[in-house]
């Protein structure tokens, strides 16, 4: 069994991302310059945003972080994007979800120009996505790529098994996986909370990526020997003996699952990791894009 070492892969591309906005900052070009909005205080959303706007800074990026009350305005949010999308020295724009309720994710995301959506959530970047064509893949699914791609996992043939179905993580996931590409061209079934057979579809599968939010909830007798496993889950379970009061479990029962697998990633230290170093590498793409 071989860990997928998300920490060490993304630390690779951020050192690549890094020599390159070095290079643009000696030839006296404009660097990068991702514009995160935070809406409200949830912890785990906080953790998130102040993590790319420190990656930026390691990187040499530019960011700004604009904060809002959780009590603003669907109209108040959609100015600030459109005040964002007009301005020139901004060359990424996310907007961290979940959003509260009174407001629309599908109006925010898609008020977002195309060429500064670095999250890929804009339905023109998941349609070229879904075609084929250039776009901004969604971080965490074009992570896993890049992750799958380091370790040289052929996929070629393969059947992948995908537990969940978002828009931002599971769905397009599948769409990437069946791909006719060097991280494609696997057979795919996409599961989800409906799904009937889901432990017989897991045990046939090659590669599973776990996306279900649900902690440690595929357990060694869903995998067959030499699977390839991803988790992706993140969620906070209540933990009095840490510091923080919590523990970060993955949607995978660990201990006993990655002694069955080939490759396993581990969470923390895994798909998290390389979720940032994604945002980033579409960070670089949107400023080539609007130099
Ligand atoms: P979501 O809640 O939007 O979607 C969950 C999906 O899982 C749904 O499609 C649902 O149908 C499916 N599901 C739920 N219960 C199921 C069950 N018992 N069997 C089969 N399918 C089931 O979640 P999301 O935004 O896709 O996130 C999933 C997990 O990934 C969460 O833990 C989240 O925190 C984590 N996440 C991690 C990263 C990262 O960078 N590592 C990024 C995004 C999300």
């Amino acid at each position: 069994m071989q860990i997928l070492d998300g920490k060490i892969v993304a630390q690779a591309v951020k050192e690549a991302l890094k020599q390159k906005t070095d290079l643009l900052q000696k030839e006296g070009k404009k660097t990068p310059h991702l514009a995160a909005v935070l809406i409200g205080t949830n912890g785990a959303s906080e953790t998130y945003v102040a993590s790319k706007v420190k990656t930026c800074a390691e990187i040499g990026y530019m960011s700004t972080l604009i904060r809002f009350e959780a009590s603003i305005s669907e109209e108040e949010l959609l100015k600030k994007i459109d005040e964002l999308n007009n301005d020139t020295s901004v060359d990424g724009i996310l907007v961290q979800l979940p959003l509260p309720k009174h407001i629309s994710e599908e109006k925010v995301i898609n008020a977002i120009a195309v060429e500064k959506d670095v999250d890929g959530f804009h339905p023109s970047n998941i349609g070229k996505m879904v075609q084929g064509q250039p776009s901004y893949i969604p971080a965490t699914p074009y992570g896993i790529l890049l992750l799958l791609q380091h370790y040289n996992i052929e996929t070629k043939g393969k059947h992948a098994v995908v537990i969940g179905r978002s828009n931002i993580v599971g769905r397009p996931m599948s769409i990437l996986l069946s791909q006719n590409s060097s991280t494609g061209n696997c057979t795919v079934t996409l599961c989800h909370s409906h799904t009937r057979n889901l432990k017989e579809l897991c045990l046939q599968a090659d590669i599973i990526v776990a996306a279900l939010g649900k902690p440690e909830f595929l357990t060694a007798d869903m995998v067959k020997e030499g699977a390839v496993v991803i988790d992706v889950g993140i969620t906070r379970v209540e933990d009095s003996t840490k510091k923080k009061g919590y523990a970060i479990k993955g949607d995978v029962h660990f201990e006993t699952v990655a002694p069955k697998c080939s490759f396993i990633t581990p969470v923390p230290g895994g798909v998290g990791a390389m979720t940032i170093a994604a945002l980033m590498e579409n960070t670089f793409l949107a400023a080539a894009h609007h130099r």
